[in-house]
């Protein structure tokens, strides 16, 4: 059946992935392995600890970000409201941000609400704020903005950082695919299942060295009774 097909090619995306990430984790674990051998040779330093919580970092990010991916995708749908889930990402990348120099404004309808998983939602936003304080190296304006008609509720953020380059452009959502030092090239990937598994759709507008726009486009379904 149609089912079985989907989901087959699901296991094989996830087999996938799994080679994917004990590829990427590989590096660090090299590299912590290297520092442990150091230390127990007694050459003391705090630099070796600083590095090696980079790496553990590093690795517990990926296999966070693969968590999202492997995780059976009919996930439970409920009615929240929009604005709230919003807020509560706002806040929490608030310290981020304010560290970043980088001001996150926004212009959200109240009383929107959405059929949703809260907890995925919300991570797709964080991943898209993360990448746009990434992009504005000196700081900045993000704007995020959101509209409704009776079909769809329109969510839009935007930054004024660096740009993306065409080549890498048509990269995007690429597993592993990171131009950052310490990406894990994860996060948009998981954006695009997420909105995927919500039905929505999500573009991305990028012009280099003005700035980047993300434009999510949900259902708005209403609930009748
Ligand atoms: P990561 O952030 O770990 O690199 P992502 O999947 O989140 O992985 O993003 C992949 C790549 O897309 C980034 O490395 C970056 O080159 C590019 N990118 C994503 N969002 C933006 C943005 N807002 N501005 C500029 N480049 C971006
Ligand atoms: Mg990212």
């Amino acid at each position: 059946t149609e089912e079985m097909i989907i989901r087959s090619e699901k296991l094989s995306i996830v087999g996938q992935l799994a080679a994917g990430v004990a590829h990427e984790i590989r590096n660090p674990l090299t590299t912590l392995k290297g520092f442990t051998q150091l230390l127990k040779a007694g050459k003391r330093n705090d630099a070796y600890i600083d590095l090696m919580q980079v790496e553990l970092e590093r690795i517990n990010q990926i296999v966070s970000e693969f968590m999202v991916i492997a995780k059976p995708q009919n996930v439970e749908l409920q009615q929240h409201d929009l604005y709230k889930i919003i807020d509560d990402v706002i806040q929490f990348m608030e310290m981020q941000a304010i560290m970043n120099k980088v001001e996150i404004k926004y212009n959200l309808i109240e009383n929107v609400t959405c059929i949703c998983n809260q907890d995925q939602l919300k991570q797709v936003f964080i991943n898209i704020l993360k990448n746009a304080i990434e992009a504005m190296p000196n700081g900045g304006n993000i704007d995020i903005l959101m509209s409704c008609t009776e079909e769809s509720i329109d969510i839009q953020f935007i930054d004024y950082g660096t740009g993306i380059p065409q080549e890498i452009l048509s990269r995007l959502g690429e597993p592993f695919f990171t131009t950052k030092e310490t990406g894990t090239g994860l996060g948009i990937m998981v954006c695009q299942k997420i909105i995927e598994a919500h039905k929505g759709t999500m573009q991305i507008e990028s012009e280099l060295n003005k700035g980047t726009k993300i434009m999510i486009v949900l259902p708005n379904v209403k609930q009748f009774g």
